[in-house]
């Protein structure tokens, strides 16, 4: 087990059942989140015979070691990490002038199998705990040795289909004893589980919730999100407009643009009927072309003629900008072009 990933209630229970006073669940805390150290051995306003207690239990402060990282031209760096069962899981560190951004990992493998996605191609291993999603967050600021300001589940696999976990890795972030973020900078993506949807609404957690949406009708909507099948194109958006209205959040409609495929006039102009009258943004996306899917990045007029004709109707509407290595993308499109 590791501290990282248990809440302050948790630490407290634990401090008291190894006979110290309750404030020290917070001098262990510090050192994980705040000076990022994983030793208890130099954890040195601690008793001795305490840490001595903590390692004989067999506990870690952190849940993650550098398995690998490559970094792009502009700064974007991805991390490979390896988790303590040997599996591995990747991260992506984005530098922009305002803010510093991490994409993680929610779980190893998908099982939503997303047409256009790499991930979705390796089937699903298993759900990360709250420790080893938090954990990649604070990895990336120590080694950057920056304060990480947003984060994004927008790594390998679906958030809400390990929702507890993902949930408490958010409060972390969040919390004051842990990495002190902003709930208004940590972005949930969901490729549409809707009765998770509700229930994340209902959280009282200011998150950002962002939709893979990629198509307006059901019949191409399923073809490359399989889950649609389960959870049809007006569910979601139903689950997606409650989830505005009751967090006053606007929620992102993510559009990766693939040549042929969505790019239509026909796709435009539902696009424009299906984000109108509610809180969204449309959030249209350059494809990151994935090794055996069947698919080609829109050109750049098609993406400009879709923001124009969404901004003329009203919709608010922005082209994600590629950055160097073309890792900020969507759920899934992740994986960049840097090779570890
Ligand atoms: S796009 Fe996201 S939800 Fe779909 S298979 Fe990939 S990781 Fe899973």
């Amino acid at each position: 087990m590791q501290i990282i990933g248990l809440n302050l209630e948790e630490v407290e229970a634990l401090v008291l059942e190894l006979g110290e006073p309750r404030y020290r669940a917070r001098q262990l805390l510090d050192w994980v989140y705040k000076k990022g150290i994983d030793d208890f051995g130099q954890m040195t306003n601690l008793p001795a015979l305490f840490r001595h207690r903590l390692q004989a239990r067999g506990l870690t402060g952190g849940a993650l070691t550098l398995a690998g990282a490559a970094e792009a031209a502009d700064g974007t760096k991805k991390y490979l990490f390896r988790l303590p069962d040997d599996l591995c899981v990747e991260a992506v560190y984005i530098p922009e002038e305002k803010r510093k951004t991490v994409c993680f990992s929610t779980q190893v493998g998908c099982a939503v199998g997303c047409a256009f996605c790499a991930t979705g191609r390796q089937g699903f291993q298993r759900n990360l705990t709250a420790g080893e999603i938090v954990d990649q967050v604070r990895r990336i600021g120590l080694d950057q040795q920056t304060r990480i300001s947003h984060a994004v589940a927008m790594g390998q696999g679906e958030p809400l289909a390990n929702y507890a976990a993902t949930v408490k890795a958010l409060r972390l972030l969040n919390a004051d004893y842990g990495l002190q973020m902003a709930a208004r900078h940590l972005t949930i993506s969901t490729s549409g589980v809707v009765p998770a949807i509700y229930r994340l609404a209902d959280e009282g957690l200011q998150l950002n919730l962002a939709l893979s949406l990629h198509a307006t009708s059901d019949e191409l909507r399923s073809q490359l999100i399989p889950l649609n099948r389960t959870y049809p194109l007006a569910q979601v958006l139903r689950a997606c407009r409650d989830y505005a209205a009751k967090t006053k959040r606007r929620v992102t409609l993510e559009y990766i643009m693939l040549a042929g495929v969505n790019d239509g006039e026909a796709d435009l102009v539902r696009l424009v009927e299906l984000a109108s009258g509610w809180l969204c943004h449309v959030n249209l996306i350059p494809y990151n072309p994935v090794p055996a899917a069947p698919y080609r990045p829109s050109p750049l007029q098609t993406r400009r003629r879709f923001l124009a004709f969404l901004s003329a109707h009203g919709v608010a509407a922005s082209i994600r900008q590629e950055r160097g290595a073309e890792v900020n993308a969507a759920c899934g499109q992740l994986r960049s072009h840097l090779k570890l």
